[in-house]
């Protein structure tokens, strides 16, 4: 089969390698459908020392069921699923307690070469970690389900984390496509006011879309300057964080409401947290991570089924396997917000 593998920064190949097949009884074995490239993709695609074997990448992807192993009860070949972006079981306590991302038996695609930007993809604990469709969508909602595997689960965690709640006011840093999904999961917890901050007209068009009020396209301390204009000189309450610069952290911090809240969800890029004097100095609460995508897909997937909210417009591309390559430059390039795969 094919599949994606990437052994440098800007060296991604699509190879023929090793079919997926099922090796524990708890594993289903997913052709893929949709695919896509995610924005912490592009970390490695600008910073990834040379390797000789390689990197399976991709992590999220909606396919259908081949085959399942002995152990597997909830879903049968056949079923249309989507994968969140890390496996888990489903069983452990922290999955009960809904904190999928620490499972004990938890792990990431690309690791055990399992890569999603591929056409076929082992599936670990298959019970825990796949969530059955249950319906026959049509291809623009399929693009809304993929966005579960990540970016609209991971803009919602931001929202969550941040505290939004109905009437109040909500800032957004960054526009791509987890920003945009914030917006839109902001939107859907019932913000009144929601401010995006972007400079790219075609994403912030997508952002006024899902329900932002206020687009500022300034950067760095103007940006700050703006957003408290814009909130009567003290900042917003809620601010999702959705970049993982220091950078966009310090905005973030800093155009938070005295007492407010910061839901980051932007993989670091730093190793230390910048920035503790404007957060601690006004008592800002910083929430959120790694997003337990898993725990939000079940809640979510009814409105997506039902059209009521439609994440799948970040994807303003839509390329094959072989073109993988080419869309990694166009993305990290900012030529295109988030390419959707089909293999
Ligand atoms: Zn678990």
């Amino acid at each position: 089969m094919k599949a994606t593998v990437m052994y440098a920064a800007g060296d991604v190949r699509v190879e023929e390698v090793a079919d997926a097949r099922l090796s524990d009884p708890t594993d289903a074995l997913v052709r893929i459908t949709h695919s896509c490239i995610c924005g912490s993709d592009l970390w490695p695609y600008r910073s990834m020392g040379a390797t000789e074997d390689g990197r399976r990448m991709g992590h999220e992807f909606v396919g259908v069921i081949e085959d399942v192993g002995a152990d597997v009860t909830t879903v049968a070949a056949g079923d249309l699923v989507i994968a969140p972006f890390m496996w888990s079981d489903g069983s452990c306590d922290f999955c009960r307690e809904g904190l999928h991302t620490s499972c004990r038996h938890g792990g990431f695609w690309g690791n055990e070469d399992n890569g999603a930007q591929a056409e076929a993809v082992r599936v670990p604990w298959a019970d825990g970690t796949l969530v059955r469709v249950g319906a026959e969508p049509d291809d623009a909602l399929l693009a809304s389900l993929l966005t579960l595997s990540d970016v609209f689960a991971t803009g919602h965690h931001a929202a969550v984390s941040a505290e939004v709640t109905p009437g109040t006011t909500v800032a957004v840093v960054g526009d791509g496509a987890v920003g945009l999904c914030g917006v839109l999961a902001a939107k859907r917890l019932g913000a009144d006011r929601i401010i995006i901050l972007g400079r790219h007209e075609d994403r912030t068009a997508i952002a006024r879309e899902f329900g932002a009020t206020d687009v500022v396209a300034q950067r760095g301390r103007e940006a700050v300057h703006r957003v408290r204009d814009l909130t009567g000189g003290d900042g917003a309450p809620s601010v999702l964080e959705c970049v993982g610069t220091s950078d966009s952290f310090a905005t973030a911090a800093t155009i938070a409401r005295p007492g407010g809240t910061v839901g980051r969800v932007g993989v670091p890029q730093d190793a230390k947290l910048p920035h503790a004097d404007a957060t601690f100095m006004r008592n800002i609460s910083v929430r959120g991570g790694v997003a337990p995508v898993r725990a939000y897909i079940p809640q979510l997937l009814p409105e997506v089924l039902e059209g009521r909210v439609q994440p799948g417009r970040v994807f303003d591309s839509t390329i094959g396997l072989d073109e993988v390559a080419e869309g990694y430059r166009a993305m990290n390039d900012r030529e295109t917000i988030k390419p959707l795969v089909r293999p």
